[in-house]
């Protein structure tokens, strides 16, 4: 038989969460705020808590999924004698500061405690596109990572609880990076009657070309090393040159090339234009005023 879990907070995320739990066989203790919406899922076999603090001690494991930290915090408070030898994941979306804050108040109480971030919508919980991360004691997360599994693809990040926030928002750092990129291309060929879906296929290719470049990059990175292997930074530096005049020339927004343009001209002052891409990370590392 399966082990025992609890999900604590049942939203549209915690639904899917019980879900995707009851759906692998786990017996689901569940709890909501707003009782009506257990339920569905009491429906399909969950048992419903009468108070969040039978909640916490239905079983070895809870996972805690509301709006945002402050609300954990609130529900966790009210209580507090509930914690002591639980496992708590807490699903909530928050910041690297509010989870290991709320790591080392968990702990305070006798819990052990894994934060976490989901990079998936609810229908795709329980199917492998779902990723999510974990941070805190490795000991903790192997414990109960057959259980983890029923959510999809969950990834132990280290010990750190802040770690599963950063990546969360780096993750959300790439994504619009590459659609920002990807609507800037496809303003450029439309204006010559290329529809999206005819310029797509061709934008696919060059991200994927892209993300090749990333663990060689990565080493560079690392090693704080940045030879021009392929192209130095001033070679690249013309290229934005010729973005923003095509995208000015076409009627076409350049706010963003001449974002990338003003980083790399701020390299190249520094003496940095001979080197190669990634040498651009120290735009990013020294953060300047916001303007
Ligand atoms: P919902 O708004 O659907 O649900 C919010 C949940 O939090 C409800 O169960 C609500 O209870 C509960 N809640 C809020 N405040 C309190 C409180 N003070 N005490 C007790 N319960 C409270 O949000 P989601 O389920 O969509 O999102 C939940 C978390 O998951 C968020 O942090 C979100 O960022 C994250 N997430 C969501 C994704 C999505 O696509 N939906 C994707 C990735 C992460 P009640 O029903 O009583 O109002």
């Amino acid at each position: 038989t399966e082990t025992p879990v609890t999900v604590v907070g049942l939203g549209l995320m915690g639904r899917a969460l019980a879900g995707a739990f009851l759906k692998a066989g786990h017996p689901t203790t569940v709890w909501n705020r707003t009782p009506s919406k257990a339920g569905p899922l009491v429906a399909e076999g969950a048992r419903p808590a009468a108070t969040a603090g039978d909640a916490l001690r239905a079983g070895p494991l809870t996972i805690i999924c509301l709006t945002d930290y402050p609300a954990v915090r609130e529900l966790l408070g009210a209580h507090e004698n509930a914690l002591d030898g639980t496992t708590l994941i807490n699903l909530t979306s928050g910041d690297s500061a509010q989870a290991r804050d709320t790591a080392c108040w968990a702990g305070q109480r006798g819990a052990r405690y894994l934060d976490g971030a989901i990079m998936a919508v609810p229908p795709a919980i329980g199917t492998a596109e779902a990723e999510i991360l974990l941070s805190g004691p490795r000991p903790d997360f192997e414990a109960h990572r057959p259980a983890l599994g029923a959510l999809g693809t969950v990834t132990h990040l280290g010990a750190d609880h802040g770690l599963a926030s950063l990546y969360d928002v780096a993750g959300l750092a790439m994504m619009w990076s590459v659609l920002n990129g990807w609507l800037q291309g496809t303003a450029l060929v439309g204006t010559a009657g290329v529809d999206a879906a005819t310029y797509a296929p061709f934008a696919r290719r060059i991200a994927a070309l892209v993300a090749e470049w990333l663990p060689g990059y990565a080493e560079q990175i690392d090693s704080g090393s940045f030879p021009a292997e392929v192209s130095a930074l001033e070679t690249d530096a013309r290229a934005m040159s010729h973005l923003i005049e095509e995208s000015e020339a076409v009627g076409v927004d350049a706010g963003l090339p001449r974002l990338f343009k003003a980083m790399a001209d701020r390299a190249i002052a520094a003496g940095h234009g001979g080197e190669q891409y990634p040498v651009l990370i120290e735009e990013f590392t020294t953060p300047r005023a916001a303007t």
